[in-house]
């Protein structure tokens, strides 16, 4: 549990004393690779909670959206974020907001993890996964298609 007043050391590998790293999401619930969530605080004062997740070489969050927003800031290596339509490079110290009902993914590069902290409403909505309507007319942009397809420049 997170006791108020604690101080979390900072261990190799970007873990912290007593956070014990979790699956991403449940197996199978929706399409990711390679990548860990660590829940660093929480709190039901603050309404919100700051999770980091680590995502390996080649790794990707789910391409999702909701209504609940996203701040996020790279803590280590590189990758491409998806935000609406924009696709950009993303590296260490650079924030990302997801605005509500933004399709949203991350992605790290081929050679370099994509560590990031975000922050998010303690209670939330449910990720909604793009139907197949939504995912052509997503990939009818050639620079979100090649994003999906891995092969955006990071
Ligand atoms: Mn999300």
């Amino acid at each position: 549990m997170v006791e108020a007043g604690r101080i979390r050391r900072f261990l190799e590998g970007f873990r912290w004393e007593d956070v014990e790293p979790r699956p991403y999401k449940e197996e199978g619930s929706a399409p990711f690779k390679a990548i860990s969530r660590q829940a660093l605080f929480c709190d039901r004062a603050l309404a919100c909670e700051l999770r980091f997740f680590d995502i390996e070489p080649g790794g990707y969050s789910t391409l999702e959206r909701h209504e609940h927003v996203h701040a996020v800031m790279i803590l280590r290596g590189r990758g491409a974020c998806l935000v609406g339509r924009e696709v950009r490079a993303v590296a260490a110290h650079d924030l990302v907001t997801v605005p509500p009902m933004t399709w949203h993914q991350f992605r790290a590069a081929a050679d370099a993890p994509l560590g990031f902290l975000c922050m998010v409403n303690a209670v939330r909505d449910r990720p909604q996964l793009p139907s197949e309507g939504e995912l052509r007319e997503l990939e009818s942009d050639p620079k979100v298609a090649a994003f999906l397809r891995g092969a955006a420049k990071a």
